[in-house]
């Protein structure tokens, strides 16, 4: 069959609703739409004189900010006009969009290159960036082509001078795994400056939680299982004061032939992640770093993902497909958010 299937399965981290047998604590939401997914606020008892209307409207021009700086879909963002400059001179950018790319490119070192920015052009070739027209699967050669353009040796910062360079023209730069994330931890910077002291913020699943919930208590973040039979097994963690973000295949994938793709890229094989291992969940101090680590060890696979988590003491959770079902593997770290 040529007609590309696209399945996209939002929201593999759902928030568990508190039940209201008991005295709610006063709470104030705020959702919308932005980078191509929703994203959903909870303020719980701000101070009073929170000017909830001011902050609602700084909220917004933070995310339109950072869609201007780095979404790829927007052909006049900063992203976009350093990625259509063929100079392989330093280039002057903002001074945010070097910040981006100089953090994600530190992320690239302590993957081994599995997080790596420069992926765009497989990502296009695969579908799933901005021209994401339904086309064949690419051909081998156009992968290696696409291939040759990627690698993050291939970028440099020099962010006192507000400064990027291509070692090559045809670097092509893809903020999409960091831009979630990143929002995220602009947003909260935001609530910390207004003295909010308890929120939950959350874009398309990865999120961010100080303080406590509407019954005075941490933060319950359910992780959904990946199962058939539409059964969604799932644990739960209880959270204050850090960043979740998860990855999966199986929310933004396409199927041919019975074998899936998704948005996940390998960029040691310039293909689409094939393992088993079907989501990994990070919890980290910032949730830019765990975005992009929940990508990383996501690409690594079932065996490289929990050893590099476990090296670097990062709290961690892995689902992997098994005949049996789904198996879990945990760090040390993670297990004891369960409890
Ligand atoms: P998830 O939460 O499932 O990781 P994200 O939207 O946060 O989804 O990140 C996936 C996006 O990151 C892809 O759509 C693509 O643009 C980009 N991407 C894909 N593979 C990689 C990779 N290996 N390193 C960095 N970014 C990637
Ligand atoms: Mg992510």
């Amino acid at each position: 069959m040529n007609v590309r299937t696209l399945l996209i399965l939002l929201l593999s981290v759902i928030l568990v609703a508190a039940c209201d047998s008991e005295k709610t604590l006063k709470t104030y939401g705020l959702s919308g739409q932005t980078m191509g997914t929703a994203f959903n606020i909870t303020l719980v008892t701000p101070p009073a004189d929170t000017d909830l209307k001011k902050l609602h409207t700084a909220i917004f021009e933070e995310l339109e900010h950072i869609e201007n700086v780095a979404s790829t879909y927007r052909s006049d963002s900063e992203v976009s006009a350093f990625n259509t400059n063929p100079s392989t001179d330093w280039i002057t950018v903002n001074p945010e969009f070097c910040d981006m790319v100089s953090s994600a490119l530190a992320v690239s070192a302590t993957t081994n290159g599995a997080f790596d920015i420069t992926v765009g052009p497989l990502v296009n070739l695969w579908g799933f960036g901005p021209s994401e027209q339904a086309h064949e699967l690419p051909t081998d050669d156009e992968i290696s082509v696409a291939r040759n353009k990627v690698g993050y040796q291939m970028l440099r910062t020099d962010c006192d001078q507000n400064a990027l360079r291509k070692i090559s023209a045809e670097v092509y730069v893809d903020l999409s795994g960091w831009a979630k994330g990143y929002a995220v931890d602009k947003i909260t910077a935001l609530l910390d400056a207004e003295q909010i002291e308890n929120y939950l913020v959350e874009i398309g699943g990865e999120l961010r939680a100080r303080g406590h919930n509407n019954k005075a208590s941490k933060f319950t973040i359910a992780i959904e299982k990946p199962l058939q039979n539409n059964d969604m097994q799932h644990t739960i963690i209880h959270v204050s004061d850090v960043a979740v973000a998860t990855s999966g295949d199986y929310r933004n994938f396409y199927e041919r032939d019975g074998q899936r793709y998704s948005h996940t890229i390998d960029p040691r094989t310039g293909r689409p992640v094939t393992h088993d291992l079907t989501g990994v969940t990070v919890v980290s101090a910032s949730t830019a770093y765990a975005d992009a680590m929940a990508t990383a060890l996501l690409v690594l696979g079932p065996d490289e993902g929990p050893a590099l988590a476990e090296q670097l003491g990062l709290a961690s959770y892995f689902m992997v497909r098994t005949d049996q079902g789904i198996e879990e593997i945990s760090t040390s770290q993670f297990a004891q958010l369960r409890q």
